[in-house]
């Protein structure tokens, strides 16, 4: 208590979710909701835990198309809302309580009353681990939420350009001002295994990562390929970890899952 930039007054639990980790990137498209939500279903399916996917990116909200859900939840007795479910995984999003085309327009109050209300007021029964979709980037609102919710760890997601650059390192300052330890870096996009003659092509430049998280004395947690799999399955709302559990990426994805 009292420490600078900690307000452990406000960081109270979500009822029934027993630990918290953060997905977060230091700036948009690099991947961060697609590692997220494939991080939660591997959870669930490959590590068999209760999981919980918290959308606090209520500026873009990705969880509703990643995870082919729609609609309003319902409430329970208490007023709370039901988390929709998929893929094993309870998710929340603003994308459920909002129309699709409404501009996100969010100052930083409403971020944080948004989310008071999609982690709080959502009824999420016995929640082992709850992965958290962060806002892209490093600003007030990604502080705010950390220090409301209280986080086991955060999960940093990167391209190989981006660590070669600073915005993955202010992912990593920002968690240590506010007490949040840093989980590992995960690369997303880190090279291309050609589908016809399996060549291997470091698009965005390689072997960054892993120096950059030793730098920083970070785990590294894995390097997923940039893969037109991927990329479909997002689309079409069939997490690649769930629709095509047999697949190279996938296996990725649980590999890394499990060193979480
Ligand atoms: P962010 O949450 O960081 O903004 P997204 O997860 O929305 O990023 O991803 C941005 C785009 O890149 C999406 O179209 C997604 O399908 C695609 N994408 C993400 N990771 C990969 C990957 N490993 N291979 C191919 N496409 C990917």
């Amino acid at each position: 208590p009292g420490e600078p930039g900690r307000s452990p007054m406000s960081r109270l639990n979500i009822a029934g979710v027993e630990s918290i980790i953060a997905v977060a990137s230091g700036k948009g498209g690099v991947g961060k909701s697609t590692t997220a939500v494939n991080l939660a279903v591997a959870f669930a399916l490959e590590c068999k835990l209760r999981v919980g996917l918290l959308d606090a990116d209520v500026y873009g909200p990705s969880v509703p198309t990643l995870m082919k859900l729609q609609g309003r939840p319902q409430l329970d007795k208490d007023s709370k809302m039901l988390p929709l479910e998929n893929f094993g995984v309870k998710c929340m999003s603003m994308g459920f309580l909002m129309d699709k085309d409404a501009p996100a327009v969010w100052r930083g109050p409403m971020v944080m009353s948004a989310l008071e209300k999609l982690s709080r007021g959502t009824s999420w029964g016995e929640i082992d681990v709850m992965v958290v979709d962060m806002p892209p980037g490093t600003g007030d609102a990604q502080i705010s939420i950390s220090q409301r919710l209280p986080l086991a760890g955060a999960v940093i997601v990167s391209t190989p350009q981006d660590l070669a650059l600073v915005d993955a390192r202010r992912g990593v300052n920002m968690f240590q001002k506010v007490d949040v330890p840093i989980v590992g870096i995960i690369e997303n996009m880190s090279y291309f295994k050609c589908p016809k003659c399996g060549e291997v092509s470091d698009i965005f430049g390689h072997g960054g990562a892993r120096s950059t998280s030793d730098e920083m004395r970070m785990e590294f947690l894995g390097e997923i390929p940039l893969n037109m799999a991927v990329r479909e399955t997002s689309d079409e709302g069939a997490p690649i970890v769930a629709s095509s559990p047999s697949s190279d990426v996938s296996g990725i994805y649980r590999i890394i899952a499990r060193r979480i």
